[in-house]
């Protein structure tokens, strides 16, 4: 509890940023503080094992841009493959995408038709949860694939936005709630 109480001082508000009126949560301070990292590192992937402490998912799938910082070590840390979902246009090969809403227009993410195998157990990653509609797309494409999203953990959950209500019935874990 201390941990995570210690976590919340490493994510600071910056307001009216990217635009007036938004409060934006800046994970860049935890980033920097190797202590602090290790514990969402290791907090994020205990979501991902059963448990005996043996991991229970075979691909962990982290969104652009700040969602690879959490996802690709937490991958590591679980002992299997790390898969990207990024914004349209930047992945080389054959690929699913998915349109969603924005406050303003919309988005379109994308993850190689390949990166996951039908039936494949997937754990998504990300810093934030606001939304959900990142996660959702991204929970999309995961299905596209023939796979399957059986958990999302997120480091800070916007519990304002109830972004979790868009996610079904993948379960949540987010380590630190702001009100
Ligand atoms: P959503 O799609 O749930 O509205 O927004 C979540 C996505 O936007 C995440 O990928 C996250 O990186 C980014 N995001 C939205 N708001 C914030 C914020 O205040 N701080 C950070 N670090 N990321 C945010």
């Amino acid at each position: 509890q201390q941990a995570v109480e210690a976590l919340e001082r490493l994510v600071r508000d910056v307001p009216d940023f990217p635009e007036p009126g938004i409060v934006f949560k800046d994970i860049t301070p935890l980033l920097a503080d190797p202590a602090g990292f290790r514990v969402v590192v290791d907090a994020l992937a205990a979501v991902g094992r059963g448990d005996d402490g043996t991991p229970v998912v075979d691909k962990v799938v982290g969104m652009e841009a700040r969602g690879f910082m959490f996802a690709a070590p937490v991958a590591l840390a679980l002992g299997v493959g790390f898969v990207p979902v990024r914004k349209a246009g930047k992945l080389p090969h054959a690929t699913h995408e998915v349109a969603y809403e924005l406050e303003y227009g919309e988005a379109v993410l994308q993850l190689h038709q390949d990166a996951l195998a039908p039936g494949d157990r997937v754990l998504i990653v990300d810093d934030v949860l606001a939304t959900g509609g990142t996660a959702q797309a991204t929970c999309e494409l995961v299905a596209r694939c023939g796979a399957r999203p059986v958990a999302f953990a997120v480091l800070m959950e916007l519990g304002f936005l109830a972004g979790r209500d868009a996610l079904g019935d993948v379960p949540v874990t987010a380590l630190v709630t702001a009100p």
